[in-house]
């Protein structure tokens, strides 16, 4: 027997050893028992009969007492016996059991193994397909579907071009219908705060307000009049600022455009109207223009109508006085004209279906002084990545997070790079 069996058995293997003998030389003594008993004269007869049997007193006491004594002998043979069986059957049990989850723990082992070299080439093998698509997406823009966990993910990722003004000026040449995109940025140079920026920030009784706090309708109609008193005082800043050097290339721009027939429409976010102030014929001013207000009631024949705050006399006298003008057909209140952040685009107001319609057919869209966070202008950056449309980025701080589509990026204020630009493009126009 192994120390292992004995270990099984709570004994230790040299006592286990100890026992072993005792209990062997019990049987060799019990049998050393059997040799005179088998050469009695009673050797036939079973004890009791021995005991029966009548013979001197002293001989009987003896005979008994060797009797009783290998009685004794032969019930402590068998219950050794029984025990030495018991235990052989305990060991043979524990052997098993032993054995049994040596195996088990040879499998686990086995199976964590098993499942670490998976596991790591599982994640070896999606790193190596996201790269593979990082590298596919950036050389060639498409679109890629990941598969994770169940889930699946749709991601687009473009690296975008930084290029110089002739590029730019050979890509305006090429193209046949050109959109042209512009963002507070281009007002800057006008006296013209950003509207994002902190500039904007406006006092109503004892707290300051975002602009993004202040135009919304929710504020709007909460605190009508602290609201039409700051986008007067902010019409009023517009109407005293002049249209700067990249307002008047874009006008120059589309006469380019005109005189080459090529299509030319500009899509604005500013709502100073510095463009049309400049002579820009074709635009779409996406997010209204402060120069007009309208009826707040969206239930009223005139809530689209817009009026022009220049023409009343009534309503010029009423800037900043908290005097808001009542509408004229249902007596509500009167809006300015501009898309208040929680509210939607529409085609009679912002004319959402028109910017649809000239995306459609557009070859380059030239993006300048934006960061397009608003719905529509990244809608329009998406559709040109989708599509494989041309997008120069004119703008001092690369849009390095716009990874909708590649953008050609012109890393410079558009009033430095424009006029260049049209230069350089009127300049082709003579020698041809
Ligand atoms: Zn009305």
């Amino acid at each position: 027997m192994s120390d292992n069996q004995a270990n099984s058995m709570n004994i230790s293997p040299s006592k286990f050893v100890t026992k072993i003998t005792t209990a062997k030389a019990l049987d060799q003594s019990i049998s050393s028992f059997k040799v005179p008993l088998l050469s009695h004269p009673n050797e036939n007869k079973s004890s009791l009969n021995i005991m029966e049997t009548k013979t001197p007193d002293s001989k009987l006491t003896s005979d008994s007492k060797t009797s009783e004594a290998l009685k004794s002998l032969t019930n402590s043979r068998k219950l050794i016996q029984e025990t030495l069986d018991s235990s052989a059957k305990v060991l043979q049990r524990n052997q098993k059991t032993l054995s049994a989850s040596e195996e088990l723990e040879k499998k686990w082992q086995e199976f964590q193994d098993s499942f670490k070299q998976m596991t790591t080439q599982l994640i070896s093998n999606i790193a190596a397909n996201l790269h593979a698509e990082q590298r596919n997406l950036k050389q060639h823009g498409e679109q890629a579907e990941f598969s994770l966990g169940g889930l699946s993910f749709q991601e687009t990722i473009y690296e975008h071009e930084p290029i110089k003004i002739p590029q730019a000026v050979k890509e305006i040449q090429k193209a046949k219908q050109i959109v042209v995109l512009t963002g507070a940025g281009v007002s800057v140079s006008s006296g013209i705060p950003t509207y994002r920026g902190n500039d904007g920030i406006w006092k109503m009784g004892s707290s300051n307000y975002k602009p993004q706090e202040i135009a919304t309708w929710k504020m709007y109609s909460n605190k009508t009049e602290e609201c039409w008193d700051y986008f007067a005082e902010r019409y009023s800043m517009c109407r005293g600022a002049k249209p700067n050097i990249s307002h008047q290339s874009i006008v120059q721009l589309e006469s380019y455009c005109k005189k080459t027939n090529k299509s030319f429409t500009l899509v604005s976010q500013n709502i100073d109207g510095l463009h049309k102030r400049a002579g820009s014929m074709k635009t779409l001013e996406i997010h209204g223009n402060l120069k007009y207000i309208r009826c707040s009631n969206k239930e009223c024949n005139k809530c689209n109508h817009l009026i022009e705050r220049t023409m009343d006399k009534k309503i010029e006298g009423t800037i900043a006085k908290q005097v808001v003008p009542l509408c004229t057909e249902c007596s509500s209140k009167m809006r300015p004209h501009v898309l208040f952040f929680d509210e939607s685009y529409s085609e009679e107001l912002y004319k959402i279906a028109s910017v649809q319609k000239v995306m459609s057919v557009c070859d380059l869209l030239i993006v300048i002084g934006t960061m397009c966070n608003t719905s529509l202008p990244n809608r329009m950056i998406a559709g040109c990545g989708r599509k494989k449309i041309k997008v120069i980025d004119i703008n001092p701080n690369a849009n390095d997070n716009l990874t909708c589509a590649r953008l050609m990026q012109l890393i410079y204020e558009s009033d430095h790079a424009l006029p260049k630009i049209i230069k350089c493009l009127n300049k082709k126009e003579i020698e041809i």
